[in-house]
């Protein structure tokens, strides 16, 4: 079998996504591999295919013993025998998995850091073949990142200790330089091939709410979305238990999380949710590591989070099977001064004292400030959010309340023509802070230097904003008008396209237009929500319902999760495509061979009995 038929055999799918495929032929030719993909993105899938191709045993090292159960379940469901090792097992079972190991019963097996360096596993790894290492949440090993995990720097001893190197893996979500440079630094990746994907998650759709009555809004919100599961985050334990308190007494089926539960109640709390028992968590930021529940329709912030980071993480929770989510953040200026006050009174790292305290004082509200921008901002949602990562969105996404709501569509072939006019007329050598200065008639050293203010078209849009000739240009390198090259020094031309849509005289131009905010600042935004923007026009509808209620039987009888069984995404397309015959439904994304065999025949004759015309 080849990659392409083990994705469709085993996990239904027809096609990679971004940045799987190379990733699983390097680590296949054995040279190691760096991943850096946002949440939800399908990093597992880069280092279990390789682990299926080939016939040695894979390691795959993770610090999360949900997420190492969860996996394991979804691998033996596939029919991949696979085991975790991991302090959730009694000694007698740990014992027991490993001699299975040692039998060469596992192809894919998960072990906790901690477990490496251990007299028993080392026995085990000194006498098996073992291809590759996969190391997952590769973050933990840098001390620059929130989640350093001292366990993780045994890594490096654990390979050396082995009778011969295998091919290794490191995986991750946390896209900074620092980190990644530690990762292959700390990991001693030889040659690694560095993927990283962007991190926009175009599933998504994000929104800020200024709603006087936040409560209200997020019960109007579920009455909205009565099918759905989903998390809120609210900022302290009290505001917890105030929401799950009135959620319960309105009648939701909503449950909580935070650090002053017990562990029991925490354990049970987390498995009703996850079995889509209560749908509705509320949860404090303690409620996150681990969560690998793939319907999670919804993520609403009852509370405004610290920092853009913080807020990425926990939205990013919702839609990890691809199919739409929503993530609102409900905004009040309380939630500022809140944050304010715990960045003051920050203890948290006790090391830390004088200037040094006050250094990191000062980052946080720096930060803060950003996710304060952030609720007040009239430009796309997404594209803030991927600027602050350092990538660059196209101004406009349509899936955020922004752009729904506060754009409009502005002539700017005005501004365009200057813009060319100014970068032909210097002789196309000038990078992007440099035109864009001397369109605004700023007095910059290099506008200066090279004679701007004599260019006809200096401070031809001196009443613009940089941020909006900034779109402009951005707009138009998007759309193929200009290009940035990619030298150290970025310079920016004008292309084909770019020319024959200059005129010098300004005249009979074609009109050019960009969606861009609306000038004005957010009006305060209604308190109601009619559109659904969570829920699919499937969802909610009567066959879908019906799949549902098949899929729901199924999982309660074998014990598993719903969407173990099949994902949402994947019971949408089978309502909208209804298979009628087994070639159909393995047509429909998320069935595989596997999953046909165990629950395709009773599916398809739940599709079949759909498409009957009603007969009343
Ligand atoms: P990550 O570890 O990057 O957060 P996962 O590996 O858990 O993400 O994958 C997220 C979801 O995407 C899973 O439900 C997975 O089955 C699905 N997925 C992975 N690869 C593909 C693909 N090529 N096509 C469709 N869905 C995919
Ligand atoms: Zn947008």
């Amino acid at each position: 079998m080849d990659k392409y038929e083990i994705l469709k055999k085993y996990y239904g799918y027809d096609e990679f996504r971004d940045g799987q495929e190379a990733l699983i032929d390097a680590l296949v030719s054995g040279q190691d591999v760096c991943g850096i993909m946002p949440t939800g993105a399908g990093k597992s899938v880069c280092y279990q295919i390789p682990a299926l191709l080939s016939d040695s045993v894979t390691l795959v090292i993770s610090p999360l013993i949900s997420l190492m159960k969860d996996q394991v379940r979804a691998l033996n469901q596939m029919g991949v025998h696979a085991a975790y090792l991991n302090s959730s097992l009694t000694f007698p079972q740990y014992r027991k998995a490993l001699a299975l190991a040692k039998e060469g019963r596992y192809r894919i097996i998960y072990v906790a850091p901690e477990r490496l360096l251990t007299e028993e596993f080392q026995d085990f790894a000194a006498n098996t073949s073992i291809f590759m290492v996969a190391v997952d949440e590769a973050h933990c090993v840098s001390q620059w990142g929130q989640d350093f995990r001292p366990s993780y720097l045994k890594i490096p001893d654990f390979i050396a200790g082995l009778p011969k190197r295998p091919v290794l893996g490191a995986f991750t979500a946390t896209a900074t330089r620092e980190v990644r440079e530690d990762i292959i630094r700390m990991l001693s990746l030889q040659n690694p091939h560095l993927t990283i994907t962007g991190f926009d998650r175009k599933n998504l759709y994000f929104e800020v709410r200024h709603d006087k009555d936040k409560y209200r809004g997020i019960r109007d919100y579920l009455l909205s979305h009565p099918d759905s599961s989903g998390i809120i985050y609210c900022a302290t334990r009290k505001n917890v238990e105030e929401v799950c308190d009135r959620l319960l007494a309105d009648g939701f089926c909503a449950t909580r999380y935070h650090a002053g539960l017990s562990d029991d109640e925490r354990r049970a709390n987390q498995e009703a949710f996850t079995y889509d028992e209560r749908p509705v968590m509320v949860a404090t930021n303690a409620f996150g590591m681990g969560i690998d529940k793939s319907n999670v329709r919804f993520v609403l912030h009852y509370n405004m989070p610290k920092n853009m980071e913080s807020y990425y993480q926990e939205a990013g929770r919702a839609g990890r099977d691809g199919a739409k989510a929503d993530c609102i953040l409900f905004y009040s200026g309380q939630d500022v001064i809140t944050n304010q006050f715990f960045i003051e009174q920050n203890r948290e790292n006790d090391e830390l004292t004088g200037q040094a305290l006050e250094l990191v004082r000062q980052r946080d509200r720096e930060r803060l400030k950003k996710m304060t921008f952030y609720c007040h901002t009239a430009d796309c949602l997404r594209d803030y959010m991927l600027r602050y990562f350092g990538e660059y969105g196209s101004n406009f996404c349509g899936n955020c309340s922004n752009c729904l709501h506060e754009f409009e569509t502005v002539d700017i072939s005005q501004i365009a023509n200057d813009m060319i006019g100014c970068i032909i007329s210097s002789g196309m050598r000038f990078g992007v802070n440099v035109i864009l200065d001397a369109l605004r008639g700023g007095k910059g050293e290099k506008v200066l230097r090279f004679c701007f203010d004599r260019n006809r078209y200096y401070g031809s849009q001196a009443g613009q904003t940089v941020v909006f000739l900034r779109q402009v240009l951005n707009f138009l390198v998007l759309n193929d008008y200009l290009v940035v090259t990619d030298d150290q020094y970025p310079i920016v031309k004008v292309r084909e396209k770019g020319l024959s849509f200059f005129s010098e005289s300004g005249e009979f131009r074609p009109v050019l237009t960009m969606k861009a905010a609306k000038k004005a600042p957010p009006a305060p935004k209604p308190e109601k929500t009619s559109q659904k923007h969570g829920s699919s026009p499937q969802a909610g509808s009567a066959p879908f319902e019906e799949l549902r209620k098949l899929r729901t039987e199924i999982a309660r009888a074998e014990h598993v999760p719903p969407y173990i069984v099949f994902s949402d995404k994947t019971l949408e397309a089978m309502c909208v495509l209804l298979p009628q015959t087994k070639e159909e439904m393995l047509t429909v994304h998320g069935v595989g061979d596997l999953k046909y065999q165990k629950y395709g025949e009773r599916f398809l004759a739940l599709c079949k009995k759909l498409s009957k015309p009603d007969p009343f």
